[in-house]
């Protein structure tokens, strides 16, 4: 395949595409969600929250008042084509003109999919760090496996970051979607693809995570660092949104599939181990992180990961030993852009140190 940013009829030209999202981003900025909706000429919105978002739910359902025309409360993670059904009727039952998310990235993927269906614009209000909010990107799941489809029609047509929103998040789930953010950034900085653009989008959103994520986890409600995680979470997301992910978003997508585990922990556990297989064969991106960070990346990342009071490695999830070899020749077989060549043995390797 060619390579997606340079020119079909020049390789000397490189193209850079944005996605076309507006985003507001400050504490209270979830007061002016109906005002957003309204810009994108909402009349009829559904809401689609998770339950971990019912306090902030409830807020903006009286915001609305009687521009609510429903709610659908059962966002799953990998977006389940059953649950999307089930919200579909919903959104037809009560002729909804527009979606408003409120969740982590479960509940920003069913509302893409509400979009891929019906057309209908979305505003996406996110709490956690996954970054899905600022993507073309909708990954599904029917009858277990997963397939992903990319089209700037399906991005929110406005993001409002709130960090009061995530005050809620508890540690674990703070350290690992942070880390989860993080490996976007990581892996835009060896893409292919990547362009002046993404390498300051990442670089930036590397030196916010890392420097404001041990604050946050010092202190849970420290406001300020939150804002600067989220911020930080905000640019990890335009990274993936505008470059080819590699190894470590191969290995998560497989093995999460595979073992249906949870999202932001399997990123967490497995970034440190890529970053130490990848980095050596991408200088660029580790001078570029060694200068952002002023660290060591690797140790700085692994130290992070391991202050994670959950699983922390693959048997900790039950992945079973025996099938890691497995992985690994999947991998292998459909590699993602990757700076080191991959093979099997190598990558077994790698999985046998997360475990
Ligand atoms: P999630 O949305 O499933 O949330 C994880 C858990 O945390 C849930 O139980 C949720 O209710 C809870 N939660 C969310 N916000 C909270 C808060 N502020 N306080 C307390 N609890 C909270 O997980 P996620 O990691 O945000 O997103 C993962 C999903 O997003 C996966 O399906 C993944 O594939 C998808 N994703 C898609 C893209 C894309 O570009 N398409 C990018 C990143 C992630």
């Amino acid at each position: 395949m060619a390579d997606p940013t340079t020119h079909p009829d020049d390789p000397r030209v490189m193209v850079h595409e944005g996605v076309a999202t507006r985003v507001l981003i400050g504490s209270g900025a979830l007061r002016r969600v109906p005002d957003e909706l309204a810009r994108v000429g909402a009349e009829r919105v559904i809401l689609v929250a998770t339950r971990s978002a019912s306090a902030p739910a409830a807020d903006l359902s009286a915001a609305l008042g009687s521009r609510l025309a429903a709610r659908f409360d059962e966002a799953q993670v990998h977006t389940p084509v059953e649950v999307t059904d089930r919200a579909l009727a919903v959104v037809t039952a009560h002729h909804a003109d527009a979606v408003v998310a409120l969740g982590g990235g479960s509940a920003v993927g069913l509302a893409k999919a509400l979009t891929a269906r019906t057309g209908i614009p979305q505003v996406a209000v996110p709490t956690t760090y996954a970054g899905s909010e600022v993507t073309p990107v909708l990954g599904e799941t029917r009858g277990g496996v997963k397939t992903t489809r990319r089209d700037p029609a399906l991005a929110p047509r406005t993001v409002v970051y709130d960090p009061t929103l995530t005050l809620s998040m508890p540690r674990g789930l703070t350290l690992t979607s942070g880390l989860n953010a993080l490996a976007h950034a990581v892996e835009a900085l060896w893409a292919p693809d990547r362009t002046p653009v993404s390498d300051a989008l990442a670089t930036e959103s590397a030196k916010a995570i890392v420097e404001a994520l041990p604050q946050v986890l010092s202190d849970l409600r420290d406001l300020t660092a939150r804002a600067r995680v989220q911020a930080g979470a905000w640019l990890a997301g335009m990274c993936l949104a505008q470059t080819r992910m590699g190894l470590h978003h191969q290995l998560a997508h497989t093995l999460g599939g595979s073992f249906d585990l949870p999202h932001a922990e399997l990123h967490a556990m497995l970034l440190p181990h890529v970053m130490d297989f990848d980095l050596p064969a991408a200088p660029d991106a580790e001078r570029r992180l060694e200068r952002a960070l002023g660290t060591d990346p690797v140790r700085v990342v692994r130290g992070l990961a391991a202050g994670h009071e959950g699983a922390r490695r693959l048997r900790d999830l039950g992945v079973p030993r025996d099938a890691l070899a497995g992985v690994a020749a999947r991998v292998v077989d459909a590699p993602y852009p990757n700076p080191r060549p991959l093979d099997v043995e190598s990558v077994t390797a790698l999985l046998e140190r997360a475990w």
